[in-house]
């Protein structure tokens, strides 16, 4: 596991989008393009590590160090509340509408 996929409390974290409930403004891939973009059918999608969008239902995406904040922020602002943001250990929501 590179440093770039562990969060700052030392946790790998992963995102997936609901797309059941996603509205396709298109904020999460403006907040942060290299994991969230929206495809042909309007809706957004995660993307992994080779720009590969992942089309499967609740297809997971991990999220780099780097884009944390932006993750986060996209989570918070989605509109559709779609956006999860959980531990790769043990699949706990810690950012969005299933988190504590
Ligand atoms: S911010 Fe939420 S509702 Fe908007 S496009 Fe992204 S996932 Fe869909």
């Amino acid at each position: 596991m590179s440093v770039q996929q562990v969060a700052p409390d030392g946790e790998a974290l992963e995102v997936w989008i609901d797309q059941d409930l996603c509205t396709g403004d298109g904020i999460c891939a403006q907040y942060a393009p290299e994991v969230f973009e929206l495809d042909i059918d309007g809706l957004a999608y995660v993307k992994d590590g080779d720009d590969e969008l992942l089309q499967a239902v609740g297809a997971t995406a991990r999220v780099p160090l780097p884009l944390l904040t932006d993750v986060v922020d996209s989570a918070k602002e989605c509109p559709g509340a779609c956006i999860h943001v959980r531990r790769v250990s043990d699949k706990v929501e810690v950012f969005g509408p299933e988190a504590d």
